[in-house]
């Protein structure tokens, strides 16, 4: 199927663009998920506001203990360390292992998290960090923890005349562990369990279970679960079931993803 028809419209400065969106145009930026969405006739916007023309929108700046990253910056160059220090090295790593280099060449890191698909690797990945979504609205900024941006399945807590314009991460220092872990078929395909876990000297370790058909459930504290992963793990996955009701091997994935993960962030 094609598409239907659509106006398309450039704007080059973000009040513009905001105006259009507050009229109800679909903002699109790499366009790797609403391009499927309009050839299946699924998204059939009147107007499509290309976002990527927006000064600032994509691009990396550092500003005290966080890295500042333009919504419309790519996978691909995060896979190629525009993202300095720890937190780069983890996010290339993370960034890697999306689809394939052409949808990372075009896939932005703020289109995947406003698209909020629950499989989606960053909707995982930026609350385990401790990121904060940067939204742009009439009234000027609005800073929105990850951890609560990803509201329901492609659903999130932009409001209808707000643009995701920046995700911002924490500096992390050089001791933090990291573990990730996602069940995928083959390479491409979205995950169907994905795990990450994150420790920090001096803080709590945090755990993110996700691509379970539900917003990821975030674990703040997760130290009973790095001390014994055997145990806490699936009462960890039997909360997310309750509200999935995920089946059998969809369980036996997210505690495997689980244990995975916090394999690798001991042993990272
Ligand atoms: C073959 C294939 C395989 C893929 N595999 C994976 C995978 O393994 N893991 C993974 O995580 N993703 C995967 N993806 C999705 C890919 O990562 C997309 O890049 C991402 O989901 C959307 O980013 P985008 O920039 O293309 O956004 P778009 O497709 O342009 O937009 C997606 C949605 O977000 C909205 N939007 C975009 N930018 C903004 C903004 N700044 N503010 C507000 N709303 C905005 C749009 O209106 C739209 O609703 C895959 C895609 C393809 C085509």
């Amino acid at each position: 199927m094609k598409p239907a028809a659509f106006a398309y419209v450039r704007p080059k400065d973000w009040p513009r663009a905001l105006q259009l969106v507050a009229e109800g145009a679909r903002a699109g930026a790499g366009t790797q998920s609403l391009g499927p969405l309009l050839n299946l006739r699924l998204a059939q916007p009147g107007t499509i506001v290309d976002l990527r023309h927006l000064p600032g929108f994509s691009g990396i700046s550092q500003r005290g203990g966080g890295v500042r990253i333009g919504a419309g910056t790519t996978h691909a160059a995060i896979e190629d360390g525009a993202v300095p220090g720890r937190t780069g090295e983890i996010m290339a790593a993370v960034a890697r292992r999306i689809a394939y280099r052409p949808v990372r060449n075009r896939g932005t890191i703020g289109g995947s998290l406003a698209h909020a698909d629950p499989a989606g690797d960053w909707v995982a990945v930026l609350p385990a960090l401790g990121a904060t979504a940067i939204a742009l609205g009439p009234g000027g900024e609005r800073r929105i923890p990850a951890v609560r941006f990803v509201s329901g399945i492609f659903e999130t807590a932009l409001g209808a005349d707000e643009l995701l314009c920046a995700i911002e991460v924490p500096v992390l220092p050089a001791e933090a562990r990291w573990g990730h872990w996602k069940f995928c078929r083959k390479p491409g395909e979205f995950s169907k369990a994905t795990a990450c876990v994150l420790s920090v000297p001096a803080h709590p370790p945090r755990a993110v279970l996700a691509a379970l058909d539900a917003p990821p459930l975030v674990v703040e504290d997760a130290s009973a679960l790095l001390a014994d992963p055997a145990t806490e793990a699936p009462h960890i996955v039997a909360h997310i079931a309750e509200l999935t009701e995920l089946t059998d091997w969809r369980r036996a994935l997210a505690e495997t993803a689980l244990r995975r993960a916090v394999a690798a962030a001991v042993g990272s």
